[in-house]
C-alpha cells in the first residue's frame, strides 16, 4: 500500500504540469463530464471531441436531454456504437429531472443509482464534478496500478476491480480526488501505455513502481484470454425503389436493439427468397463489396448487394429518401461502408 500513497504527490504535480487541454477539462459542470466520460468509454479521446461538441451544441442541459426525442439521440450518437449508452443516458436524465430537480446529485451512492451508471462513471463524475473522495477505476487505472505494485490478479474479473477500487478509495486524498482520477487516467494514456512498451523514462511515479524495479512491467497486468466472437454470415441489402431506400428496423431485443438496419438475411436463405420474405418482387440484383464489421462478441461477415426494384409490396420496410435518412436516422456503422457504396451506385 505505501508504494501507491507515495505516487499521489508527483502524480498530481505531474498532471498539473502536463496535462493535456481537453474540452471537458475545462468545465466542472457534471452533464458535461458526463456526457464527455460515456463517450471516452467509446472511442478515442480525438474522435470523442467532434461528437461532445455536437451533444452539447443540440442537448446543452440535463433537461434538454430528458426531453430529446429518440432519433435526435441517436442521430447525435450515430458511429459512436453502444447505442444503449446514450438511451440510458437520457432515462438517467429524466430520473434526475424527476428525482433531484434537474441536479446531478452530489453523492456517489446516489450517482450509482441512476440508469447506466456504474463504479467508474459515479467516481468519475463524482470526483471530477464534486470533489468527492472517491476512485474511477476503468482498464487504464487497473492496467497502471498492476504495474505500479506488480500485481498479478487477473483484471478481467469483477473481484480484481473491486478490490482496486477499495484500495483506491482508502488513500483518495479529501481534496483533489478529481486530479487524482484524471491524472491516472492520463499516466495510463500517455504514459503507461497499454499497447507497446510503458514510457517508464518519462514517468513521474517510476521511483515507485514496483514493476519498474523488477524490470518488466509489461507482464502486467494479467488478463485472462478473452472467448471467440461467434461469427455470423449475412446477406444485406440496398434495395432502391424510384429514389427511395429500404431500411428496417431492429427487434427491441438484442444486438442494436430498435436501431434502423438494412434489410438482410442469413446467407443460408438464397437472395430471390430473401427479397421475397421482405416485399420485394420483382428486382434486378447486382453484387458490392463484400464487408466485415466486429462487435464485442460477434463478427458479421456480410455478402452485400444493391437491389433495384421494379416491384414491391407493402412490408416491414420502411422507404426514405437519402435526405431523409441522411439527417434524421441514425443507422449503426455496421452498414455505413455499404450505405455509401449504394449511394454512390444511385447517382450513377
Ligand atoms: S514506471 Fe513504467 S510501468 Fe511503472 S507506472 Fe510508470 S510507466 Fe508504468
Amino acid at each position: 500500500m505505501d508504494n501507491i500513497k507515495e505516487m499521489i504527490q508527483p502524480l498530481l504535480q505531474w498532471y498539473q504540469w502536463n496535462k493535456r487541454d481537453l474540452p471537458w477539462r475545462r468545465t466542472k459542470d457534471p452533464y458535461a463530464i458526463w456526457v464527455s466520460e460515456i463517450m471516452l468509454q467509446q472511442t478515442r479521446v480525438e474522435a470523442v471531441k467532434p461528437y461532445y461538441a455536437r451533444f452539447l451544441e443540440t442537448l446543452p442541459t440535463v433537461k434538454d436531454l430528458a426531453e430529446a426525442d429518440e432519433e435526435t439521440i441517436l442521430k447525435l450518437w450515430e458511429g459512436l456504437g453502444y447505442y444503449s449508452r446514450v438511451r440510458n443516458m437520457q432515462k438517467a436524465a429524466i430520473q434526475i429531472m424527476e428525482e433531484y430537480q434537474g441536479h446531478f446529485p452530489a453523492d456517489y451512492k446516489k450517482l450509482l443509482s441512476l440508469k447506466g451508471i456504474g463504479p467508474y462513471t459515479a467516481g468519475a463524475v463524482g470526483s471530477i464534478a464534486f470533489d468527492l473522495p472517491v476512485p474511477a477505476v476503468d482498464g487504464n487505472v487497473l492496467r497502471v496500478m498492476s504495474r505500479l505494485t506488480a500485481d498479478a490478479s487477473d483484471i478481467s474479473l469483477q473481484t480484481t476491480k473491486k478490490e482496486w477500487e477499495e484500495r483506491l478509495t482508502a488513500i483518495m486524498p479529501e481534496k483533489e480526488s478529481g486530479n487524482l482520477n484524471q491524472a491516472l487516467m492520463e499516466l495510463g494514456a500517455t504514459i503507461c501505455v497499454p499497447n507497446g512498451t510503458p514510457r517508464c523514462e518519462l514517468c513521474p511515479v517510476r521511483k515507485h513502481c514496483e514493476g519498474y524495479r523488477k524490470g518488466d512491467p509489461q507482464r502486467y497486468p494479467v488478463k485472462a484470454e478473452k472467448k471467440a466472437r461467434t461469427q455470423e454470415y449475412l446477406n444485406v441489402f440496398f434495395c432502391v425503389y424510384e429514389d427511395k431506400i429500404a431500411v428496417h428496423k431492429r427487434p427491441a431485443k438484442g444486438l442494436l436493439s430498435s436501431l434502423w438496419e438494412l434489410p438482410n438475411s442469413g446467407r443460408e436463405v438464397p437472395v430471390p427468397a430473401a427479397l421475397q420474405e421482405i416485399g420485394i418482387l420483382e428486382a434486378e440484383i447486382f453484387s458490392m463489396k463484400n464487408q466485415k464489421h466486429i462487435f464485442t462478441h460477434i463478427e458479421w461477415y456480410m455478402d452485400c448487394y444493391y437491389i433495384k426494384v421494379s416491384k414491391k409490396t407493402s412490408s416491414e420496410l420502411v422507404w426514405l429518401t437519402k435526405t431523409d435518412a441522411e439527417t434524421s436516422f441514425a443507422l449503426p456503422s455496421a452498414f455505413r461502408k455499404i450505405w455509401q457504396e449504394g449511394l454512390s451506385k444511385m447517382e450513377n
